[in-house]
């Protein structure tokens, strides 16, 4: 993502600011600050307004922010929400914009203190997050190195896969190749469960040895340019018997069901209900306890969510994974996952590795 492409982020931003009749906009989520400026730190707050945007950092970014940003800098000595007080007052704006669900109590306190009563706080939700969705063709490229990295380490974790081996052994080696394929580390916490611990969802690695004929769960995402891929796979060490195939076909029949109703213009409840209806129709649909994929970019959960309630109509450029799941307990639980991008006629599977049964 260059310099352009961010100030176009930022250009777009404050023509909605003058829709919306908001002089400025106060920016906290670090990450959304990012999305707009470049910059990585984790001390920021950006200020947008029609003149221009400027990020606020400490001392410890302050060369840092040079380099990645092209917005003016201002460096705080205290807090940066004092300084952000101080801004906003001399520049006599009247209607500032923050971000509603991304601001601490503690930090909202502070800036209705030091404000000026000329100033008008507006409470603001989703307004970056709306235009993270659709993926520009850099952020497409981004995406596509973090699956292709993350299958990358898969192949060659699982290759190290041995009798007696931990949960968290697996989960180590996943983390140290994710990292030797060139991402920045897992993007969220790798869960590798086996037996009936696949039965849990979130399931964290344990120090428990992986088990023979049993299922092997492995759910694990790398991010990469801060990207972040979400990838799920199978593994049965041993020869699965009839159970295990007759489920695993079905949830396999369910994500390739949910993939193929995956286009521009989708309703995301109707990609859910593809999935759904295959499970039905196994008689497993409430053994499904979760929806059937999230939104990913620069975060590995962001909007949209593909659920039974869930109205948003998909456009190309958004990037979602497609996770069904059966889940039962002590046999153990059963999700494939994939992470995708939205095209005008149908999606692109960014995740290259293969899903059948990986019988080891
Ligand atoms: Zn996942
Ligand atoms: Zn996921």
């Amino acid at each position: 993502v260059n310099e352009t492409e961010f100030a176009g982020r930022r250009r777009s931003v404050a023509e909605e600011l003058l829709e919306k009749k908001i002089d400025g906009l106060l920016v906290t989520a670090r990450i959304n600050v990012r999305y707009l400026s470049g910059f990585t730190g984790s001390s920021a707050a950006l200020l947008i307004t029609q003149d221009g945007a400027t990020l606020l950092t400490d001392p410890r970014y302050e060369i840092q922010a040079a380099h990645e940003t092209s917005c003016r800098v201002r460096v705080a000595k205290g807090p940066l929400i004092e300084l952000t007080a101080r801004i906003l007052s001399r520049r006599g704006l009247k209607r500032v914009g923050f971000e509603r669900n991304r601001i601490s109590y503690a930090e909202y306190a502070m800036l209705t203190d030091k404000l000026p009563g000329s100033v008008r706080l507006v409470p603001v939700n989703g307004l970056v997050e709306a235009r993270r969705m659709i993926k520009s063709h850099a952020e497409a490229e981004a995406l596509r190195c973090a699956a292709s990295a993350n299958s990358q380490a898969f192949d060659r974790a699982t290759a190290k896969l041995r009798a007696g081996m931990a949960e968290s052994d697996l989960a180590a080696e996943i983390d140290y190749e994710m990292r030797r394929a060139g991402a920045e580390g897992p993007a969220f916490e790798t869960i590798v469960a086996s037996g009936g611990r696949s039965a849990l969802p979130h399931a964290r690695p344990t120090a428990n040895p992986i088990l023979n004929d049993r299922l092997l769960l492995v759910d694990m995402g790398a991010n990469r340019n801060g990207y972040a891929s979400d990838m799920t796979r199978m593994l049965f060490p041993g020869k699965p018997g009839t159970k295990t195939k007759r489920l695993y076909k079905a949830v396999l029949d369910a994500q390739l069901a949910a993939i193929a109703a995956v286009r521009d213009g989708a309703r995301s409840d109707r990609v859910d209900a593809a999935a759904r209806r295959v499970l039905r129709s196994a008689g497993l649909d409430r053994r499904f306890v979760h929806s059937t994929g999230h939104g990913l970019g620069l975060e590995i959960h962001e909007p949209p969510r593909l659920g039974r309630r869930e109205k948003t109509v998909l456009r190309a450029g958004m990037a979602i994974t497609i996770e069904p799941g059966v889940y039962l307990e002590d046999f153990g639980g059963i999700r494939i996952e994939d992470t995708v991008l939205v095209t005008p006629t149908g999606c692109e599977i960014l995740t290259p590795t293969s899903k059948h049964l990986l019988s080891i």
